[in-house]
């Protein structure tokens, strides 16, 4: 088969991708994904002027038929053991979300599909090779391990922080930071009321966040260093457990809506033992994204640090933004890469004034590993990460 553009990876940025390109007039678009949209996805709260870029996308009505979770802010001990409240009262967008991320990522790929955009989920965009002056040629590979081969006159990489493909056109990452994040979900007690904020609590060793989703669900995450992490052993049910109940505010908000109850670690096999999920969190960017023929788009053109619940917003707002860069490219004129390119590069910049801003009004803990790398790491690196990932397992 034969496409004008190509989009790997169906998360976020890739569906918005596809819907932008459809409202740009592009007809053959196929976006391959590697999952099914059935398992459990990470990162849920999205800011409210989110609300604009699914507007442009034309899927906001759809989206509120979708009644995620609204969240009213944020409270968060930051650089003071008290908490401080960052409410969306007097924001023009009003409320904010948070997500199921699963049911969000699979609505994004209906849209799309609805819109005309062909998606082969289950499968995997094994290599992607250039056609002299004529676009790639992509193998895939299937669940069943048939392989395809589909060629494209334009590629989009929505791959994720992995990014696998613009590294095969000579982009390079370059490093900010790396996190590893501890997460448990859980139930909540049918009669517990917990809050509409998202709260955030810096300890010594990392930040903890709580926030509720839709269908009464918690998820709770600890990020740390992975030297940390390794150290401390977070990524096990019984330290993280125990870290948590040290915390100040968090584990007294989990108290107060019993849901610590159900956190009870037992070597019986009846008991209900939530499983931690670990996971990396890079702070990075491209040092291109992009090319003759291609760009990236999302966590794969550059990655922030998940303090600031900017992720989602990040890849609906490079969307919108590439969908107009790709049709001029295929109209003939490449200037929109350029500009893409640009805005990319100055969002991040943007990024790393604020995220340096939060990261230095923690001063509690002058002593703290965490925080001195936090405080130490300002600016983009040249070299791979500035810290080898540990192995956690
Ligand atoms: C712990 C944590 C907490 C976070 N919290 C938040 C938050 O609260 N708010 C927020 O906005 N953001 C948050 N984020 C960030 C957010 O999740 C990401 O920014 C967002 O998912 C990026 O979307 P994406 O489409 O670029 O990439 P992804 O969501 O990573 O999607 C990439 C897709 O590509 C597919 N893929 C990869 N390789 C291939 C291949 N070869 N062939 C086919 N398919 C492939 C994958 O299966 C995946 O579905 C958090 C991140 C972490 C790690």
């Amino acid at each position: 088969m034969e496409y004008d553009v190509a989009i790997i990876g169906g998360g976020p940025a890739g569906s918005a991708t596809a819907l932008a390109l459809k409202q740009q007039g592009i007809s053959k678009i196929l976006v391959v994904e590697s999952g099914r949209y059935e398992t459990i996805r990470i990162g849920e709260s999205i800011p409210p002027d989110t609300r604009i870029l699914l507007d442009e996308l034309g899927i906001l009505e759809d989206f509120l038929q979708e009644k995620h979770e609204t969240c009213f802010g944020s409270c968060s001990s930051w650089g003071n053991d008290e908490l401080g409240y960052n409410d969306f009262l007097f924001n023009p967008y009003g409320n904010g979300w948070h997500l199921d991320r699963r049911r969000f990522n699979a609505f994004l790929a209906q849209k799309a599909m609805e819109k005309g955009v062909e998606l082969h989920c289950g499968t995997k965009v094994q290599s992607c090779d250039r056609i002299p002056s004529e676009g790639f040629q992509l193998q895939l590979v299937g669940e069943d391990k048939q392989t395809e081969t589909v060629t494209t006159s334009f590629l989009v990489d929505a791959t994720g922080a992995r990014g696998s493909f613009a590294k095969s056109f000579g982009a390079r990452k370059l490093f900010l930071d790396q996190l590893i994040c501890a997460i448990a979900f859980f139930d909540l007690p049918p009669s517990s009321h917990f809050s509409k904020l998202t709260l955030l609590e810096a300890v010594e060793y990392g930040w903890w966040y709580v926030a509720k989703l839709p269908n009464n669900r918690l998820a709770t995450v600890v990020a740390s260093e992975p030297s940390i992490i390794r150290e401390t052993g977070l990524h096990r049910i019984e330290n993280w457990l125990a870290y948590l109940k040290e915390t100040k505010h968090v584990s007294k908000e989990l108290v107060d809506c019993s849901a610590i109850d159900s956190f009870s670690v037992s070597s019986t096999p009846q008991a209900k033992v939530p499983k931690i999920m670990a996971c990396t969190a890079p702070s990075f960017r491209l040092d291109r994204t992009t090319g003759n023929g291609w760009l990236a788009v999302g966590d794969a053109a550059s990655a922030f640090d998940p303090i600031s619940s900017q992720g989602i917003y990040k890849a609906l707002w490079d969307s919108l933004k590439a969908g107009k860069a790709i049709a001029s490219y295929l109209h003939g004129d490449s200037r929109g890469l350029e500009e893409y390119e640009s805005l990319i590069s100055s969002r991040f910049d943007n990024y790393l004034t604020q995220r340096n801003y939060f990261y230095q009004m923690e001063q509690r803990w002058p002593t703290s590993p965490f925080w001195q790398r936090r405080q130490e790491r300002t600016s983009l690196t040249n070299s791979e990460l500035p810290l080898a990932i540990a192995r956690i397992s």
